[in-house]
């Protein structure tokens, strides 16, 4: 909640009476200074918008005054303030952080920040999937996982047997080892091909990035992270914040793209952030980094990630036509 919000919230006038709509009223403070009785109805109104957003009105002397982010405070307000018998200082300090958050917003400082993600629920009914072994609706699902060489030990996936998710396997995101989303994967070629619960900025399997490595490989796909440990960025760009949070792990960062022509925005995307980009020889076929995984097996994809990796745009740009058939 903003500074603002919480101040004003304890110095509410005492004998507070909660509204499900979320109001607070109270004895008005205002109608005094503007020229009406005495408020005894409680009619004055208050309430929090959005954590961080203020709003008061009275319905005896119509007195208003609001604040919200990006605002500075307004002399109603202050004046709101004083009424409500908030010290002088206080209301300078809330002045001069109202207005730092003005020059943050406007600079576009904010949209610079790191994300941050809140918790979320899996599917209803989710369980482990090594839980759901004994259930033979599962075949399919470890068929598919098996087919792509990931193992029930490589990641910890879900299952959930309710409609529209029994033939799909959940891979939940972390962040700081909270669920904060996931996506359901088909696993019969059904569409969608994922079902996802997604917040922006999110970068998968972050939390698998031990601090005593030295790269970290970024792909596009779930199952290309998991087959290599690395990031993927649920989707074939680089969006707002994300590049952060991969920058956040202070160390190499080594982008690997899909091969398609999504994939040559990315690799862009890479050279504009300083990123090393590796678009290794695969073996015939092979269009992302889970197929190579699937024929050459882990640690000689990774190696060849790794030594074929290219820092100098000049040569990223020729390796780029032949990795992407031009
Ligand atoms: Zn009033």
């Amino acid at each position: 909640m903003s500074l603002i919000a919480d101040t004003l919230l304890s110095y509410l006038p005492p004998k507070r009476k909660h509204t499900p709509s979320g109001w607070i009223s109270f004895n008005a403070p205002c109608c005094v200074h503007n020229g009406t009785g005495a408020d005894t109805r409680q009619r004055g109104g208050f309430i929090v918008n959005g954590g961080d957003a203020v709003s008061y009105h009275c319905f005896n002397c119509g007195f208003k005054a609001s604040w919200q982010p990006g605002r500075t405070l307004s002399p109603k307000l202050k004046k709101l303030m004083q009424w409500f018998n908030v010290p002088d200082d206080i209301i300078t300090k809330l002045t001069f952080d109202a207005l730092r958050l003005k020059e943050d917003a406007d600079t576009g400082t904010q949209q610079k920040l790191v994300p941050t993600f809140t918790p979320r629920a899996l599917p209803l009914d989710s369980k482990p999937l090594e839980e759901c072994t004994n259930n033979k609706h599962i075949v399919p699902v470890l068929e598919y996982l098996q087919s792509r060489q990931v193992f029930l030990d490589d990641y910890s996936f879900y299952w959930t047997h309710k409609a529209g998710f029994k033939n799909r396997v959940i891979i939940p995101f972390y962040y700081h080892n909270q669920v904060v989303g996931w996506t359901a994967r088909s696993v019969n070629g059904h569409n969608p091909k994922y079902i996802s619960e997604q917040q922006p900025g999110y970068v998968f399997n972050l939390d698998k990035q031990h601090w005593d490595r030295k790269f970290v490989i970024v792909v596009e796909g779930p199952f290309d992270a998991i087959a290599v440990d690395g990031v993927a960025l649920l989707g074939s760009e680089v969006k707002e914040g994300q590049h952060l949070l991969i920058n956040q792990l202070q160390r190499e960062v080594i982008v690997v793209p899909d091969r398609d022509s999504a994939g040559k925005k990315l690799v862009e995307q890479a050279i504009e952030f300083g990123w090393t980009v590796s678009m290794p020889e695969w073996p015939e076929g092979v269009k992302d980094v889970s197929d190579a995984v699937k024929i050459l097996g882990k640690p000689a994809v990774l190696w060849l990630i790794i030594t074929q990796r290219l820092q100098t745009e000049l040569k990223i740009k020729l390796r780029m036509k032949q990795y992407f058939n031009e």
